[in-house]
């Protein structure tokens, strides 16, 4: 049987693989491990994307939550409103700094948080908003930046999955992770930008906040041995920055070819007429969506799954329990039916393979398979 993964990476990177070696290699020899040139030089690629924001390197898109929030001094008794239908970083962190998420629904059209939800939850203790650009595409940040500010509101934007998506604003192009008052990326290998092992970053256009954040990340030295606060050891490794600096070039490239594949995926679902059992990810106006995933809705979700798996069609389901059922979240007090959105989709969602490299005939294949799943 011709399996079709969920992701594979040697499509993309395989032929970069001596470039890749040539570059750990030039670690090893300069014996820099920590921090030093290639982070250095991974961190001014980013700034120069992002236009004048900072960027801060670290261990993982977790870890970045963690520091952006740290930076912002966000603590026990601070709220942080978030969406419950997002992979779990995005909540433990809050969770981990003694912080209190506070929950608002998903716009079942784009999958990320409803700002209006988001907004109605803001109280005298809300420090910071936390969305999810989730699969790659950008929730629409301007229609709340200005209450945002006029409340003393952060936002802190989780861009793990949308690194190099963005987003028409007026006559301006905003970038996932630029556009809120701290952004954070992960270069998890899995990511539409991953290095081969764990890396983060924190990006900010506040100079104070990218002075702490580069503190936060060396134990809260200011100078070596002398401490101002207690932060965490998470630096971007130094190998995984080489890595990053050799695939960044690739970056656009991939992103435009996800676009074409979700184009084709389109195409091939659009001639079979299965609307009543379907339905395909939405771009909102204005939107550079990336697709980290495909993520369709369907009808017996599980069933499906299990049909094509059999035969050798891999699928995923992001995220089968939002994160306000969860059990280790049970102490803040939420229950089914608190978030119906979310919960639909967790019910619904089944992602298919989305990845560089990934040929039209599997992609007939797949859709004919669902196809003859429904009939
Ligand atoms: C991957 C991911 C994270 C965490 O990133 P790691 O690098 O795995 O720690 C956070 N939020 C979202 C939405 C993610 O997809």
């Amino acid at each position: 049987m011709r399996v079709l993964p969920i992701l594979d990476l040697k499509r993309s990177c395989g032929a970069l693989k001596g470039e890749i070696l040539e570059a750990v290699s030039r670690v090893l020899e300069s014996q820099s491990f920590i921090l030093g040139q290639e982070v250095h030089a991974f961190e001014e690629r980013v700034e120069s994307y992002l236009e004048g924001a900072a960027a801060v390197g670290c261990a993982s898109g977790t870890d970045a939550l963690i520091l952006a929030l740290m930076a912002l001094g966000v603590g026990p008794g601070d709220e942080v409103v978030t969406t419950p239908y997002s992979f779990f970083a995005t909540v433990s962190c809050i969770v981990r700094l003694g912080a209190t998420p506070v929950f608002a629904d998903i716009d079942p059209k784009t999958y990320n948080i409803d700002l209006k939800d988001a907004a109605a939850r803001f109280g005298s203790k809300t420090r910071a908003l936390l969305p999810v650009h989730l699969f790659g595409q950008m929730t629409p940040l301007e229609e709340i930046v200005g209450l945002c500010r006029e409340k003393g509101v952060s936002v802190v934007e989780d861009a793990a999955q949308a690194f190099g998506s963005w987003r028409r604003d007026g006559e301006r192009i905003v970038r996932a992770g630029g556009m809120g008052t701290l952004g954070c990326y992960s270069f998890f290998p899995t990511k539409n930008l991953g290095a081969c092992g764990d890396a983060g970053m924190v990006v900010t256009k506040d100079a104070r906040l990218a002075e702490r954040l580069k503190k936060l990340r060396v134990h809260g030295a200011g100078t070596t041995y002398l401490h101002e606060e207690v932060g965490l050891n998470s630096r971007l490794d130094a190998i995984q920055a080489a890595i990053l600096n050799v695939k960044f070039r690739w970056l656009e490239r991939w992103n435009e070819e996800r676009r074409v594949l979700a184009d084709r995926y389109r195409m091939f679902f659009g001639s079979k007429g299965l609307g009543e059992f379907v339905t395909l990810p939405e771009e909102l106006e204005g939107n550079f969506h990336i697709y980290h995933q495909y993520a369709v809705r369907v009808a017996r979700r599980d069933a499906l799954a299990t049909w094509l798996e059999e035969r050798g069609l891999s699928t995923r389901v992001y995220y089968p329990l939002p994160l306000h059922l969860q059990k280790c979240f049970a102490f803040l007090g939420y229950g089914e039916g608190d978030f119906p959105e979310s919960e639909r989709l967790a019910r619904e969602s089944l992602a298919l393979p989305m990845f560089v490299g990934l040929l039209p005939e599997e992609q007939e294949r797949l859709v004919d398979a669902i196809a003859e799943f429904y009939r």
